[in-house]
């Protein structure tokens, strides 16, 4: 019997099950598709703190300071690069949202620049459009590539000796009395542990539902487009200030752009998360909103398109908590857009809980008895990329 059973093969399931393992203790993971089939894979991969609300800023910071030593910790590469993200102003109106987010990020101790106009822009991406007006700058912030990172995670994780079994679905979690035991996989076999791990982003909702936990989701489409490889252009994430479009360069030269959040799904009972692809219209109005600000995006050659799902909670904030009333159940889910450069450190947490370990962390805004009782949200996406 595993000590722990995780459930997802997303960034946070094979960071917790690298972090388990490297703890010395058992645990199998259980991916129903292949690693970072959803979220993590269709990700832009932006890890940043700018923008971040102060409750998931510690945790983004702590992250920052770990990325920078994985390709070496996992032994192999994650692309991370520590470049920057310029959240750019197109219009006055956003040159004030994005003044008070610099003052606001400050405030909460985050080294962040306001850029006043085109020129200090472009003295950092020479590749930003002249007609873009100001700007907020973040050095610390940067990116990955997430396939392999989840790959580097799960592989690092396999040779400290933990399980993965990728392509076996769970369908149910085992409960005696108010105790997690267990899992039951889509082919019926059972599975006993002493902890289970619940990552399955978009899918938590069905998997909690039948304890009588509730975890509310709003799930939104994202369009993403790759480019073929292009010269090297710029170095940081870019976003805007209505998170509307978000991008950044790839190290193999692709471009990697995203825009904001649609409506999902396009036809009332068409729900499925294999049915993901965006429509005609958001590919034109992704590609027009990134030229604006990337002119060079309207001759790049299109290599894949393909949509994304987001998981809005009501207060755009993830469930990270092993106090759900069930003894041996933790779960990490609805991180809202924003789970990926968090990623390394939801890890760590996850192993803290399944363990019984202190978490460094405050995890009080991240219960999941807070929607107890809420409904499906209309929670925005906050800032991304
Ligand atoms: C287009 C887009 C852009 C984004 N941009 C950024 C960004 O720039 N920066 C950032 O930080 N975040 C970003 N995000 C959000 C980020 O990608 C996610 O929050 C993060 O990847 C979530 O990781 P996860 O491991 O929790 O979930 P997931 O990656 O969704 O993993 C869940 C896994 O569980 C598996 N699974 C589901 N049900 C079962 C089951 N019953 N049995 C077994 N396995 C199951 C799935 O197949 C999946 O692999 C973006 C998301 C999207 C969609």
């Amino acid at each position: 019997m595993p000590d722990v059973v995780i459930v997802g093969g997303g960034i946070s399931g094979a960071a917790a099950a690298y972090e388990i393992a490297r703890a010395g203790h058992s645990v199998t993971l259980f991916e129903a598709r292949s690693l970072a089939a959803m979220a993590s894979g269709w990700t832009l991969g932006g890890v940043r703190q700018s923008g971040r609300d102060p409750a998931e800023l510690p945790l983004a910071k702590a992250a920052v300071a770990r990325w920078g030593g994985l390709d070496e910790e996992l032994g192999a590469v994650t692309g991370y690069r520590r470049r920057g993200n310029l959240r750019l102003a197109r219009t006055e109106a956003e040159v004030g949202v994005i003044r008070d987010l610099v003052a606001q990020q400050r405030g909460l101790g985050l080294e962040i620049d306001y850029l006043p106009d085109n020129a200090a822009i472009r003295a950092i991406a020479p590749a930003i459009a002249p007609s873009v007006l100001a700007a907020s700058f973040c050095p610390g912030d940067g990116h990955a590539d997430p396939i392999p990172a989840v790959r580097a995670y799960a592989g690092a994780a396999a040779r400290h000796g933990a399980v993965i079994r990728d392509g076996v679905g769970v369908r149910a979690l085992i409960r005696s009395g108010e105790t997690i035991t267990g899992i039951e996989t889509n082919d019926g076999e059972i599975v006993s542990a002493g902890r289970v791990i619940l990552a399955t982003g978009i899918h938590a909702p069905e998997l909690l539902r039948p304890l009588g936990l509730d975890l509310p989701l709003r799930i939104r489409l994202v369009c993403v487009l790759q480019s073929v490889p292009l010269p090297p252009l710029f170095e940081q994430v870019f976003g805007v200030a209505n998170a509307d479009a978000a991008g950044r360069q790839e190290i193999d030269g692709r471009l990697r752009v995203t825009t904001g959040i649609g409506d999902w799904p396009h036809e009332p009972g068409s729900w499925s998360p294999d049915n993901l692809a965006p429509r005609a219209a958001d590919i034109a109005t992704l590609i027009d909103r990134v030229t604006q600000v990337l002119p060079v995006m309207a001759d790049a050659g299109v290599s894949r398109i393909w949509g994304g799902l987001i998981d809005l909670t009501p207060d755009a904030l993830p469930a990270i908590d092993a106090h759900t009333g069930l003894d041996g159940l933790v779960v990490a889910a609805g991180f809202s857009g924003h789970g990926f450069g968090i990623g390394p450190i939801t890890g760590e947490i996850l192993a803290d809980l399944a363990l019984m370990r202190q978490p460094r962390f405050d995890l009080s805004p991240f219960r999941l008895g807070r929607f107890a009782g809420s409904t499906a949200p209309d929670s925005v996406l906050t800032l991304h990329g």
